[in-house]
């Protein structure tokens, strides 16, 4: 990664501004849950920690239905920052838990299937890492962690 000191608040903003536009035509609404100072940095590679949140974001918009709400949430852990991208759409069902992440899989009539291996590769690479709280027909919770110290591979 090419790695310098990200805002975080200010960075998040960006994204989802960049996004909202599109959530607003499937009635969709961001809603913005920050627990950390507006002078919190994270030390990473911007453009792909873009590409992640991007690519969290669409799935967590494209698993909703119209008036629900995506929350982007925020907080320190110790020396890692947490972000939380929370959705109350369809839910992933358990058999399918597990193979998410995998290159290729699917469950969208027009879907590649590479957003989340791409994000848990980045991620991996930001030695942070990817969890995910799912309830089935109750919403998704993706965690995303990221050392805020950190050298990098
Ligand atoms: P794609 O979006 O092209 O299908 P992804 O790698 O982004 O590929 O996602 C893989 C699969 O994970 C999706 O097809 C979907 O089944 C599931 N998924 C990802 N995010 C969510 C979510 N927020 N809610 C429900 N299912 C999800
Ligand atoms: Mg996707």
């Amino acid at each position: 990664p090419i790695v310098k000191p990200i805002a975080i608040n200010a960075f998040l903003d960006s994204v989802l501004s960049f996004m909202e536009g599109q959530a607003a035509l499937h009635d969709i609404r961001f809603v913005r849950d920050y627990h950390t100072a507006e002078e919190e940095i994270l030390f990473a590679d911007a453009a792909q920690i873009k590409q992640v949140l991007f690519n969290i974001l669409q799935n967590a918009v494209e698993a909703s239905e119209p008036h629900q709400i995506v929350t982007l949430r925020t907080q320190k852990l110790g020396d890692n920052l947490l972000i939380t991208i929370s959705d109350q759409g369809s839910g992933i069902c358990p058999e399918n838990l597990t193979k998410v992440q995998n290159p290729f899989f699917t469950t969208k009539e027009n879907g590649t299937g590479l957003g989340l291996s791409v994000s848990y590769r980045i991620i991996n690479n930001h030695n942070g890492e990817i969890t995910i709280d799912s309830r089935w027909g109750e919403g998704t919770d993706f965690n995303i962690q990221l050392p805020l110290t950190s050298n990098y591979k």
